[in-house]
Protein backbone atom coordinates (compact mmCIF):
# COMPACT_ATOMS: atom_id res chain seq x y z
CA UNK A 1 0.00 0.00 0.00
CA UNK A 2 1.16 3.58 -1.09
CA UNK A 3 2.08 5.88 1.96
CA UNK A 4 1.05 9.65 1.62
CA UNK A 5 3.30 12.12 3.22
CA UNK A 6 2.69 15.72 3.12
CA UNK A 7 4.65 18.70 3.39
CA UNK A 8 3.28 22.91 3.64
CA UNK A 9 4.98 25.83 3.16
CA UNK A 10 3.19 29.19 5.12
CA UNK A 11 3.85 32.49 4.26
CA UNK A 12 4.27 33.73 7.12
CA UNK A 13 4.27 37.52 6.72
CA UNK A 14 1.03 37.10 4.93
CA UNK A 15 -0.50 35.16 8.37
CA UNK A 16 -3.06 37.05 10.48
CA UNK A 17 -3.01 34.24 13.04
CA UNK A 18 -6.50 33.46 12.96
CA UNK A 19 -6.22 29.78 13.58
CA UNK A 20 -8.49 28.56 11.32
CA UNK A 21 -5.94 26.12 9.22
CA UNK A 22 -5.18 24.60 13.01
CA UNK A 23 -8.41 23.60 14.37
CA UNK A 24 -9.25 22.34 10.43
CA UNK A 25 -6.03 19.95 10.40
CA UNK A 26 -6.74 15.97 11.61
CA UNK A 27 -3.09 15.67 12.37
CA UNK A 28 -2.32 18.34 15.00
CA UNK A 29 0.01 19.50 12.53
CA UNK A 30 -0.15 23.38 13.17
CA UNK A 31 -0.07 25.59 16.07
CA UNK A 32 0.55 29.14 16.20
CA UNK A 33 3.94 30.93 17.01
CA UNK A 34 5.33 32.89 20.18
CA UNK A 35 6.47 35.21 18.02
CA UNK A 36 4.83 37.85 15.67
CA UNK A 37 5.03 38.70 12.57
CA UNK A 38 5.85 42.33 10.27
CA UNK A 39 2.11 42.90 10.55
CA UNK A 40 1.75 42.20 14.45
CA UNK A 41 0.10 38.87 14.62
CA UNK A 42 1.42 35.62 15.44
CA UNK A 43 1.41 33.36 12.77
CA UNK A 44 0.74 29.81 12.09
CA UNK A 45 3.64 27.32 12.10
CA UNK A 46 4.26 23.59 11.72
CA UNK A 47 5.12 21.78 15.14
CA UNK A 48 4.29 18.08 14.27
CA UNK A 49 5.71 16.35 10.92
CA UNK A 50 2.10 14.30 10.76
CA UNK A 51 0.85 16.40 8.02
CA UNK A 52 -0.29 14.37 5.29
CA UNK A 53 -0.94 16.58 2.58
CA UNK A 54 -5.26 16.41 2.89
CA UNK A 55 -4.84 20.26 2.32
CA UNK A 56 -7.93 21.17 4.60
CA UNK A 57 -5.48 24.25 5.99
CA UNK A 58 -4.98 25.52 2.50
CA UNK A 59 -8.35 25.35 1.54
CA UNK A 60 -9.86 27.17 4.64
CA UNK A 61 -7.04 29.92 5.06
CA UNK A 62 -8.68 32.70 4.42
CA UNK A 63 -5.24 34.55 3.50
CA UNK A 64 -4.67 31.84 0.51
CA UNK A 65 -0.98 31.78 1.72
CA UNK A 66 -0.49 27.78 2.50
CA UNK A 67 0.66 25.64 -0.42
CA UNK A 68 0.74 22.14 0.10
CA UNK A 69 2.73 19.27 -1.36
CA UNK A 70 1.98 15.90 -1.06
CA UNK A 71 4.49 12.81 -1.67
CA UNK A 72 3.79 9.14 -2.20
CA UNK A 73 5.71 6.67 -0.80
CA UNK A 74 5.45 3.13 -2.72
CA UNK A 75 6.20 0.21 -0.78
CA UNK A 76 9.17 -1.42 -1.59
CA UNK A 77 8.85 -4.96 -3.01
CA UNK A 78 10.23 -7.72 -1.61
CA UNK A 79 10.50 -10.44 -4.06
CA UNK A 80 11.96 -14.23 -3.14
CA UNK A 81 14.45 -16.22 -4.63
CA UNK A 82 14.86 -19.64 -4.63
S1 LIG B 1 -2.42 19.48 4.69
FE1 LIG B 1 -3.87 18.48 6.14
S2 LIG B 1 -2.56 17.31 7.54
FE2 LIG B 1 -1.22 18.78 6.48
S3 LIG B 1 -1.11 20.56 7.86
FE3 LIG B 1 -2.77 20.94 6.38
S4 LIG B 1 -4.66 20.20 7.40
FE4 LIG B 1 -2.89 19.32 8.49
S1 LIG C 1 -5.72 30.04 8.34
FE1 LIG C 1 -4.16 31.29 7.22
S2 LIG C 1 -4.28 33.32 8.16
FE2 LIG C 1 -5.31 31.90 9.56
S3 LIG C 1 -3.71 31.23 11.03
FE3 LIG C 1 -3.73 29.75 9.36
S4 LIG C 1 -2.17 30.45 7.86
FE4 LIG C 1 -2.67 32.18 9.24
Amino acid sequence: MAKVQGDIIIDIQKCKGCELCIDSCPEETLSLSGKINQKGYQYAIIVNQTCTGCANCALVCPEAIITVYRKVEKKQVVTKTA
